[in-house]
């Protein structure tokens, strides 16, 4: 990964954050972040012009070959979500798709339907990296969840916490430090004691 990236994406976290009115410690809301990117999401049944095949293809036979579709048209973007996922997966798949737009990513491959919407349909590795770890970075940044682990430390409740899944939960409890950091902190309370 670049170098510096990781500290540009905590701050760029930080920033989203206070400018959609979020607290410090608390969820963000990926819709919310969406609609202040100009970005709109939508599933598949909330799209009635999507051609009867499609439909078929993202909601039942190809249901587990997808998380989100971006779809580009005249300036304009769509997420499409998989609303087959758990709630807590969505909020990842877009936080991710997101990050990409945030990052100006430019898809190695796009497809053009027939009726003319563009389909980003793959990133270079490099920028899915990328996009994995500023997605969990507004999702829940360092410092947000170090001041919610000053309520709770159990993975469980922090996930529930911020809406997202228990394995990205833990993976920035252990990627950011903060798991290490809060680990110190009973140390030195049993110390103390
Ligand atoms: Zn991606």
């Amino acid at each position: 990964m670049r170098r510096g990236f990781k500290s540009w994406c905590e701050r760029a976290a930080a920033e989203y954050r206070r400018s959609l009115g979020v607290a410090l410690g608390e969820p963000l809301d990926p819709r919310a972040l969406a609609a202040s990117l100009g970005v709109l999401v939508a599933t598949p049944e909330e799209l009635p012009m999507l051609p009867p095949s499609s439909r078929m293809q993202l909601t039942r036979a190809g249901v587990d070959h997808w998380s989100a579709v971006t779809v580009s048209q005249g300036g304009k973007t769509l997420v499409i979500l998989n609303s087959g996922h758990s709630p807590t997966r969505q909020v990842n798949s877009l936080a991710h798709e997101l990050a990409h737009v945030i990052l100006n990513h430019t898809a190695a491959q796009v497809q053009l339907s027939s009726e003319g919407f563009l389909f980003r349909t793959s990133f270079d590795s490099e920028q899915e990296a990328e996009a994995d770890w500023l997605a969990g970075c507004l999702l829940a940044p360092r410092d947000d969840l170090l001041h919610a682990c000053r309520r709770s430390r159990s993975t469980e409740t922090l996930a529930q916490h911020f809406g997202i899944s228990e394995a990205l939960t833990a993976w920035r409890l252990r990627m950011t430090g903060v798991e290490k950091q809060v680990k110190s902190w009973s140390g030195s309370r049993s110390r103390a004691r």
